[in-house]
């Protein structure tokens, strides 16, 4: 057996060769940063809703997360851990006595089958299923209370992304395309999915967090009620359309709207993605919290965790997709300017210019390509 610590909770799991669903439990110490970001998330909701939550743990594992949630969150209610595996639950069982823990019940049911049969119990429903969350969001849907807090994790970024078209079509209904900015498509696709899905059941969602990080995508949504609500939260579906000739994007809201096929700056054809989210898909405030939170917290991934959230929390009020200095540079074939130089000159000329975590040489701006291109070869030549 091997026994690691994550913030202050101690796991023990059997010992496995490579992280890989085939191990008799799943652990995979890269997703330490997720659950650490995750533990901030909650118990800044804990403290939004002023009262202990009931949290669900679907996809438990060795029961790393709703452990660590019952130890290291500030007024939890009953912590509900399910996995549809018997040896991933006698883990759960060992880990919960490891960490001398009370109000923890431990389930073994298929996950959907498990939330139907729980409508309405949760203040928190954590998705973290291996591969796409797709077959599980209806159940969550159905079973998600007014003002709870969704958690949905995918691990299926090469369809998110565009990487294989039909995978995305089958599992999140939506074209993707794979642009520089593929990582911030793929996270509105299936911020999109939910939304639509959700919307079913009269519910609607704001995005309190949302990052791309290494081969994941995570999702932290508060669920609201409501078919009025639910009716306008919809116009945030859309499509994002991309000329890769020239770089030229641009956004239409709208299921059935229709959207021209040509790029107005150099007449090639555009590609269209969609339908995906083009709201908002960070909570400035809400994220704000979580970064305060962190100083309350102990947690291994703090550094990289606070450079991530300082990120997310930038691009709050910044534009959708973003351009990729090294991709528009080859474009216009001449060698990339300090991007720092870029951003300033953005800025002097009254654009909105912001960093993003998707990518380190990612420029986030109002400008039109035109405009962008003119300064990045200004600057080359002076
Ligand atoms: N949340 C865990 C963590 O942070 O370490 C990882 C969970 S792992 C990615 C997915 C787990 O879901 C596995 O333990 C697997 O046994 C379980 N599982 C797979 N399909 C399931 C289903 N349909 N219903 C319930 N559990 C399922």
């Amino acid at each position: 057996l091997v026994t690691i610590t994550e913030g202050t909770t101690k796991i023990q799991f059997p010992e496995f060769d490579k992280v890989s669903s085939d191990a008799p439990v799943f652990y995979n110490p890269h997703m330490e940063l997720n659950r650490d970001i995750s533990i901030l998330a909650l118990q800044t909701f804990q403290k939004e809703q002023n009262r202990p939550i009931a949290i669900c743990d679907l996809f438990g594992g060795s029961g790393i997360r709703g452990i660590r949630y019952k130890n290291e969150i500030d007024s939890t209610d009953t912590i509900s851990i399910n996995d549809i595996s018997e040896t991933a639950n006698e883990f759960e069982k060992i880990n919960v006595e490891l960490n001398n823990l009370q109000d923890i019940n431990i389930y073994n049911h298929e996950a959907s089958a498990f939330l139907r049969s729980h409508r309405g119990e949760f203040d928190v429903i954590d998705i973290d299923p291996f591969g796409t969350p797709s077959p599980f969001l209806d159940a969550a849907g159905y079973c998600a209370r007014k003002n709870s807090l969704l958690c949905v994790t995918a691990t299926d970024t090469s369809a998110l992304c565009g990487t294989y078209k039909e995978p995305c079509i089958r599992k999140y209904n939506a074209k993707p395309y794979k642009s520089e900015y593929c990582h911030e498509t793929g996270i509105r696709i299936l911020t999109g999915y939910v939304a639509l899905t959700l919307a079913k059941y009269k519910k609607y969602i704001e995005v309190k967090l949302s990052h791309s990080t290494e081969h994941y995508m995570r999702l932290y949504l508060e669920v609201k009620k409501g078919s009025k609500a639910t009716d306008e939260s919809l116009n945030n579906i859309g499509y994002i359309s991309h000329c890769k000739h020239c770089l030229y994007r641009e956004t239409n809201n709208g299921l059935a709207t229709s959207i021209q096929d040509t790029c107005p700056e150099c007449g090639e054809k555009l590609i269209h993605a969609g339908p995906l989210w083009l709201g908002k898909i960070q909570d400035e405030e809400f994220i704000g919290e979580m970064i305060k939170e962190s100083e309350n917290k102990k947690l291994n991934s703090k550094k990289e965790l606070l450079k991530l959230l300082n990120s997310c929390h930038g691009e709050a009020n910044a534009p959708i997709t973003f351009y990729d200095m090294h991709h528009l540079c080859r474009v216009l074939k001449i060698s990339a300017p300090k991007l720092d130089l870029v951003f300033d000159q953005l800025k002097k000329e009254g654009f909105i210019a912001i960093k993003s975590h998707y990518n380190p040489l990612a420029i986030k701006t109002d400008a039109p390509i035109k405009k962008i291109k003119s300064i990045i070869i200004s600057l080359n030549c002076s």
